[in-house]
This record gives C-alpha cells, sequence and structure tokens, in this order.
C-alpha cells in the first residue's frame, strides 16, 4: 500500500504527552489525529478514518480497555497498540484480551514505540503471497483483503486474530507447533509473545465455533494448533 499517509490516531488525555508522540509520529511521515476523549476516537475508528488506533489506557470516563474492547465487539479491525503505565505481565495480558494488537509500557522510548507503529502498520498494509486466498475446514481467509469468513459468515477479527487463522488455514489441518506459531505470527518465541499466543487463541476458538458448538480450532496439548474440519 503506497500513495496516501497513514492514518493514526492518538487517544490520551494527557496533551504533553499526546502531542510527544503526535509530534514524532507526523516527522515519520504518519498523518496523526489526536483525540483527548474516548467518544471522538470511537467516532474517528467507526468512520473507518484510523490505520492504527495508540490508546492510553488511563483516559477520563471509559478507560482505554473498555474502549478497546467496546471497538472489538463492534467488528473494527484496525490495529491498537495500548500505552499502560504498568508493565507487568498481568495487565498487558488484561489489554491485549480487551483486543490489543500490542502494548507499550510507560515510560517509553521514543524509538520502541516508533518500531511498534512501523510494524503494526507494515502488518496491516503487508500485500497478500501469490496464493491470495486460502481454505480449509471451511474457513476462507483473503490475504489480500485482509478478510476472514466461516462458510458465508465473516469473522470479525484483529490483525494479529488474522495472521494466528491464516497461518493455521495454511496448514491445512496438520498440526502447527506453538513455538512455530510465535515465530512466523509474533517473530519471536518471548514469554510475551507466549502469552499473546494464549489470549488470541482463546479469543480465535470462540470465534470460529459456530452456533455455540465445538471450536474448528484445537489445542493439542503440549504440542500446538490445528484447525479440524470436525470435533475431536
Ligand atoms: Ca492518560
Amino acid at each position: 500500500m503506497s500513495g496516501s499517509p497513514r492514518r493514526v490516531v492518538v487517544v490520551e488525555d494527557d496533551s504533553e504527552t499526546r502531542e510527544f508522540v503526535a509530534r514524532a509520529l507526523r516527522e515519520d511521515g504518519l498523518e496523526v489525529r489526536s483525540a483527548a476523549r474516548a467518544d471522538s476516537a470511537r467516532k474517528l475508528v467507526q468512520a473507518g478514518e484510523v490505520d492504527l488506533v495508540i490508546l492510553d489506557v488511563g483516559l477520563p470516563g471509559i478507560s482505554g480497555l473498555d474502549l478497546c474492547a467496546e471497538l472489538r465487539r463492534d467488528g473494527a479491525a484496525v490495529p491498537i497498540l495500548m500505552l499502560t503505565a504498568r508493565t507487568d505481565v498481568a495487565s498487558r495480558v488484561e489489554g491485549l484480551e480487551a483486543g490489543a494488537d500490542d502494548y507499550l509500557g510507560k515510560p517509553f522510548a521514543l524509538a520502541e514505540l516508533r518500531a511498534r507503529v512501523r510494524a503494526l502498520l507494515r502488518r496491516g498494509a503487508r500485500a497478500g503471497p501469490p496464493e491470495a486466498v486460502l481454505e480449509h475446514a471451511g474457513v476462507r481467509v483473503d490475504l489480500r483483503r485482509r478478510r476472514a469468513f466461516l462458510g458465508a459468515e465473516e469473522l470479525p477479527l484483529t490483525r494479529r486474530e488474522l495472521d494466528l487463522l491464516a497461518r493455521l488455514v495454511r496448514a491445512g489441518g496438520v498440526v502447527v507447533e506453538r513455538e512455530t506459531l510465535l515465530e512466523d505470527v509474533w517473530g519471536a518465541d518471548t514469554p510475551e509473545a507466549a502469552a499473546s499466543l494464549e489470549v488470541i487463541v482463546s479469543r480465535l476458538r470462540r470465534k470460529l465455533a459456530s452456533g455455540g458448538g465445538a471450536s474448528l480450532l484445537r489445542n493439542v496439548r503440549g504440542i500446538g494448533y490445528a484447525l479440524d474440519a470436525e470435533e475431536t
């Protein structure tokens, strides 16, 4: 994807942090909007006017976590980078469970913020490989359009969920080891990536259980995951 600049919204009530982040990203050639409150950010996302959301957990009124969960419930697939003052694993997992794609603990180095923003935008813009549509077990993943379907129904997925699902569909029912998923989808086998994998898998399992039945996503204990056509 090239041409028009990528659009980022920085959602943070603290004006100093907000402007600091906005200025840095503008220097990187991004089109940056600022939002001090959840409701203005929500409008921009719902209007499809952003390619990435940088979301502070601490906001007046509704928290960043709640806003994130709400946007996901509404089916927004835009990548979300969560900013959190707390850096312990529990609060990171909380952010990922709410539907964030990545998180950054405050205080953060600008270089790290920039790198993560680039990675999330790249993931969103990546053109599909030659085989643009993958299919297995009734699941279809359109890599170019970054959309996934279960039968005729579109699945509302985050970037990570879609990447993980695509990897499992590509394997065609063969068990994919956890380590392979961490390398292929997260790019690193770290404790943070492993915690993220757990969260993404459990979200994906729920989304792949049609009509309250068994999920297509099978956990092969101690080994990895597979996408099955039927319950095992
Ligand atoms: Ca704040």
